[in-house]
């Protein structure tokens, strides 16, 4: 849960993290912490306890909530298929989505839709995977670290130097 109220402190440095783009279409890309899985991570210290690190991506759809708590089933989806991307996608938008809470039977439809999994051959998988992912959450860090550099982020988008079947 995020209260726009009670966590402005919090949320003001959520944001001080993501540089977004300036199309219509842009991801919004993380640019803190990194976990080892690729996906944003987000410390916070509530209730004066220990720091705790929270998954960015559920952080940023509670957080377009206003106070609202996200459910323990929702699931943060990514319809840009970019995992460091934190630009939430209101109900009703138009083009491409970004993130959105969904089921994990949401999820399966997504992944069906873009070719992840779903019946189709899963290219990447396991720790390859895993590092590669990372690795372009890195690589996307970089590419926006003086600020949104359209063609930097294309690049990264895409992955490495070689050929790669995204
Ligand atoms: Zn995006």
């Amino acid at each position: 849960m995020v209260n726009p109220v009670i966590h402005a402190a919090e949320l003001r440095r959520f944001e001080s993290d993501i540089v977004r783009g300036p199309g219509a279409e842009d991801c919004a890309i993380w640019t803190g912490a990194i976990g080892g899985d690729g996906y944003p991570r987000f410390g916070v210290r509530r209730g004066g306890g220990e720091r705790i690190m929270l998954r960015g991506n559920r952080y940023a759809l509670a957080a377009a909530r206003q106070g609202q708590p996200l459910e323990p089933w929702e699931r943060a989806l990514h319809g840009c298929d970019n995992p460091v991307c934190v630009r939430v996608s209101a109900p009703g938008d138009v083009g491409l989505l970004h993130l959105v809470a969904g089921s994990q039977r949401d999820n399966m439809e997504m992944m069906a839709r873009s070719g992840r999994g779903g019946g189709r051959t899963v290219v990447r998988r396991g720790d390859h995977g895993v590092a590669e992912r990372r690795a372009r959450a890195v690589a996307l860090r970089e590419a926006v670290r003086h600020g949104w550099d359209a063609e930097a982020v294309a690049v990264a988008l895409l992955g490495s130097p070689e050929p790669t079947l995204w």
